[in-house]
């Protein structure tokens, strides 16, 4: 049994995790999580998983609801994010919170000799060096959630860094990759919330939309896989069926491949060395899907 952190539990990756500990609750138990504004949804949450503590995103709210979870402790703000993260029944903890208040239960969790699973990439973007230094001190594993490392995570599997050329991270190009200069003058906020393969949180498919995630991405990879920033290279691929590559120093290019889930990653990590069966797996066929393209990006 993997006791769980799970920070940003009403969100998409949250959700997503959710599922994937409720498929398989002999292996895994949510023991405490944090939700911000979505309160109604929190709450169910708190009714279905029984964690032992929350934190919540005000200290009205935790005393709106502390009366009614009698046998929860609540807390707030980033206080809250910490001691949800470094509770000592935790094992890991899942960094799924958007935006940079990531970095603090991160790295309070890594203190505490945590497994982190780090779907919050804006902890690495801010405080790359930091978190690095801090796993490498502590010895710590860090599993990465976000879609394309977790290809080139399990894509270095059995290979040793010194064969590592470089890095290939796949971009989809988000909802305005067929628009011209001029047309991008004319788009809404709705519109860039159309994502063509991956349905996230607003935050990320924003920055999908502009290409800022990949920007995001480029600097995740640098610091998770010590590789300099000349030998990562992006490329667009519509399909997202190729998650990203490694290509080695012989030539040989290494890629993962699947349907656009991220239970899969989220559970890779979750379940880290070991595979398990996914429920409900989305139907995936290569031969209906018939060709994949990839083309270079052009600024
Ligand atoms: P969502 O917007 O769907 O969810 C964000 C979560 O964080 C919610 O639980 C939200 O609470 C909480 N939250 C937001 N702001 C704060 C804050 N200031 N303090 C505390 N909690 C806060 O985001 P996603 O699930 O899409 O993304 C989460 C992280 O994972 C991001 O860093 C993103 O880049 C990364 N990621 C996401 C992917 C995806 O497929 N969605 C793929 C790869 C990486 P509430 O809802 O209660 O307000
Ligand atoms: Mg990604």
């Amino acid at each position: 049994m993997k006791n769980i952190a799970l920070l940003g539990a009403t969100g998409s990756i949250g959700s997503n995790t959710v599922d994937v500990v409720l498929s398989n609750p002999d292996k895994f138990k949510i023991v405490s999580l944090s939700f911000y504004k979505n309160v109604e949804k929190g709450k169910e949450l708190i009714r279905k998983l029984k964690p032992l503590y929350v934190a919540v995103g005000s200290s009205e709210t935790a005393q709106e609801l502390a009366p009614l979870f009698p046998k929860v402790s609540f807390g707030c703000g980033v206080s809250g994010l910490n001691e949800a993260a470094t509770l000592s029944e935790v094992d890991l903890v899942l960094t799924a919170v958007s935006g940079s208040v990531g970095l603090f239960p991160t790295l309070a969790a890594i203190e505490k000799g945590k497994i982190i699973a780090l779907a919050n990439k804006e902890a690495l973007v801010m405080g790359g060096e930091l978190v690095m230094k801090a796993v490498y001190r502590q010895q710590i594993s860090l599993l990465p959630v976000d879609s394309e490392h977790s290809a080139i995570f399990q894509c270095l599997q059995g290979q040793q860094r010194k064969d590592v050329s470089s890095l290939l991270i796949t971009a989809s190009g988000g909802s305005f990759r067929d628009l011209s200069r001029q047309q991008l003058e004319q788009v809404t906020v709705e519109q860039a919330l159309q994502h063509p393969n991956w349905s996230m949180g607003s935050k990320i498919t924003i920055d999908s939309s502009t290409m800022m995630n990949k920007g995001l991405e480029v600097i995740e990879a640098h610091w998770l896989f010590d590789m300099d920033y000349d030998k990562i290279k992006v490329v667009l691929h519509r399909e997202s069926i190729v998650h990203s590559m490694v290509i080695l120093k012989d030539g040989a290019y290494l890629a993962q491949l699947g349907p656009s889930d991220m239970r899969e990653p989220i559970q890779f990590a979750l379940t880290y060395p070991k595979r398990m069966t996914i429920q409900n797996a989305r139907p995936f066929d290569l031969s209906e899907i018939g060709s994949l393209h990839f083309e270079k990006m052009d600024f």
